[in-house]
């Protein structure tokens, strides 16, 4: 489906299990198209796959359109499906956090749900490896890389000024009403937390997480939610809950009320 677009470029969401998009192990999976050239962000998990051509066709976008795959990281519900669109785009470069060339080439993945079951993976070669502050064209548009270890060593986030708005791909880093991704006792807390401290700063307009809603205008209020949890006591972080929107914007963001007097 279209969520976004100005008269040359467009990105589109073809996966996303928890929103019954694709298949229930997909994370979230966009495509953005910059004119020319398409990229994916993400592959998903790898199970049926098919089910995501199928929307990105009915998007009226060719799959050999597609040049790249980028992914926010390498757990297995954004990666394993690598391998099956590297073939089915006709040999799209995948690209990936040095820390996450191996997952992918090796599909390293023994201790996912889908290997106890039994399930092998495929692995695929990786073109370029991306590292922090690094650039990636996607037709005529440029996103920028931006290293966020903290869910996961390899994480990164992509930022790109499309059309008026700066649009956040943030991945398991951050997600809407000041959401994260999830943590352990290996969990680098301080790393997530200045990670999350860089987003904030970016005043971004658009958020597209890989898991639960995508935020289309001031989604630097949910972001700004998270940098504030992750600020406070730590033994907070994974039990404390922050008010559902849209009452968060009703108790606590009076410029909506300046709207209300234009
Ligand atoms: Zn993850």
């Amino acid at each position: 489906m279209k969520i976004l677009a100005t008269q040359e470029h467009a990105i589109y969401m073809i996966g996303g299990g928890g929103m019954g998009v694709s298949h229930p192990t997909d994370a979230h999976i966009y495509v953005i198209d910059g004119g020319g050239e398409a990229a994916l962000i993400d592959a998903g998990s790898g199970i049926q796959p098919e089910w995501m051509l199928a929307n990105l066709q009915a998007d009226g976008v060719p799959v050999q359109h597609i040049g790249k795959i980028l992914l926010t990281h390498t757990h297995w519900d954004h990666g394993r499906g690598c391998a099956w669109w590297q073939q089915a785009t006709g040999g799209a470069q995948i690209m990936v956090h040095p820390q996450g060339k191996a997952t992918i080439e090796q599909a390293l993945w023994q201790d996912s749900h889908i290997a106890q079951h039994g399930i092998a993976s495929q692995g695929a070669r990786v073109a370029h490896t991306l590292a922090d502050s690094d650039e990636v064209t996607v037709g005529d548009l440029r996103l920028q890389v931006i290293h966020t270890p903290g869910h996961s060593k390899d994480s990164i986030c992509f930022l790109v000024q499309f059309g008026k708005h700066r649009v956040l791909f943030a991945g398991d880093t951050v997600f809407a009403e000041g959401g994260h991704g999830t943590v352990s006792a290996d969990t680098d807390l301080r790393a997530y937390r200045d990670s999350v401290r860089r987003l904030a700063a970016l005043n971004i307009d658009v958020l597209l997480p890989s898991h639960k809603q995508f935020v289309l205008s001031r989604a630097h209020a949910h972001v700004a939610l998270l940098e504030r949890k992750l600020s406070g006591r730590w033994t907070d972080v994974v039990t404390a809950r922050v008010p559902f929107f849209p009452t968060w914007w009703l108790e606590h963001d009076a410029s909506l009320y300046d709207d209300a007097r234009r």
